[in-house]
């Protein structure tokens, strides 16, 4: 298997990612990027011996100069040959992205800012605006409880303009989990909690929007906005409870919010890719992706891809790679996306149940043509 196929050249949107780290990053240091656990792996093991340290020595060694499937000795001290900023520039540049739409929420002082990653990938970049960051932003600069909830509309309108923001996310799965209140929170609730919110910040700086009456609030506001709103789903670190983050549990939501039209982005979805390929089914403002899972079932990632295939309409699903700090998850994910696509619609067309020019047209809208239209990137 090579990386070359029908789809080599195929343009992809890459919708929900980060920026890589700058730093130079030792052993343990890049380890703990090619996991969503938090701390080191247990005593004996590596996470080279894995789906994604087994990628990352077939498909990126030789980005590096290496032979495919290098041993991971040999890949680290390469890495350090060439230092962080060539390796950088070097797997960016080869995942042939046309844009990357960049969550700048979450520790955004370790990674690139959309500009750098702009530069070391030669890629242009849009940004989404993560709705707990703002409204954290704005508790913290202090205001009357009263006041939160207007304060934080006007803030969150005056992030949107200044980046030029394409869409908002929410990490309401981390925070809380998908089991809320499905309505819009009252304006006396929203006061009640904000205030609660700011005085716990006095005591705690580092307190975080984790009431359910402000999440939903943050979800509204976005909701009204119009622009698209990503949900994280499923898979992450140690701060989500899987069980709490399957997206069905977003029913009466999706019910509540299917007149206004706003799209709403489930991310990654594993292993409730299938519910978010149902309710992407089912309801008219639903999107779905299999972004950062690829990655990280490596050898199984067209198998995955293929179930997310299964009743996801083909104009509701949208290519990401969720790629954080390592420029390898960025070069896997679009290198990775472009050959499973190929497999599984190849068999598909094999198997006589498509047609070639059919198989093509789908591999182009999740590729790219699906996010130009829901995230209006076409329009100045
Ligand atoms: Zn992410």
């Amino acid at each position: 298997m090579t990386t070359s196929g029908p789809f080599e050249a195929l343009a992809l949107i890459d919708h929900h990612v980060h920026g890589v780290v700058t730093a130079d990053l030792d052993r343990a240091g890049l380890e703990l990027l090619m996991t969503e656990a938090s701390g080191p792996p247990a005593a004996g093991t590596t996470m080279f011996d894995s789906q994604l340290g087994f990628a990352i020595r077939r498909w990126c060694a030789p980005v590096l100069d290496l032979e495919p499937s290098a041993p991971a000795e040999d890949y680290l001290r390469r890495r350090v040959e060439l230092g962080t900023a060539e390796v950088n520039r070097r797997l960016l540049t080869a995942a042939g992205v046309a844009q990357w739409l960049i969550d700048t929420g979450y520790l955004t002082d370790e990674i690139t800012t959309p500009e750098q990653m702009a530069m070391a990938s030669g890629t242009p970049t849009g940004q989404i605006v993560r709705l707990e960051a703002v409204a954290e932003k704005v508790a913290r600069a202090g205001t009357s409880a009263a006041a939160w909830a207007t304060t934080f509309a006007e803030e969150l309108a005056i992030e949107a303009a200044s980046t030029g923001a394409v869409g908002f996310k929410s990490i309401v799965a981390y925070r809380f989990g998908f089991d809320f209140e499905p309505i819009r929170p009252g304006s006396a609730d929203v006061a009640t909690a904000a205030g609660r919110l700011m005085r716990e910040l006095e005591t705690d700086p580092g307190a975080r929007v984790a009431d359910q009456v402000l999440l939903r609030h943050l979800i509204w506001t976005a909701i009204d906005i119009g622009k698209p709103v990503q949900f994280h789903v499923g898979f992450g670190d140690t701060d989500v409870r899987l069980h709490r983050s399957n997206p069905t549990l977003l029913t009466d939501f999706l019910i509540a919010t299917e007149s206004a039209g706003t799209p709403v982005m489930l991310l990654h979805c594993y292993p409730y890719h299938r519910e978010a390929g149902y309710l992407a089914h089912v309801f008219s403002h639903v999107y779905m992706d299999v972004g950062a899972i690829l990655n990280h079932v490596g050898a199984r990632s067209a198998a995955v891809l293929a179930e997310a295939l299964e009743l996801t309409p083909f104009g509701k699903m949208l290519y990401s790679s969720d790629a954080f700090g390592l420029p390898e998850l960025h070069y896997l994910g679009a290198i990775g996306f472009r050959r499973d696509i190929a497999r599984v619609t190849g068999q598909f067309v094999a198997d006589g149940a498509w047609g070639e020019a059919d198989a093509e047209r789908v591999a182009a809208l999740i590729g790219s043509a699906n996010a130009n239209r829901v995230y209006r990137l076409d329009q100045p």
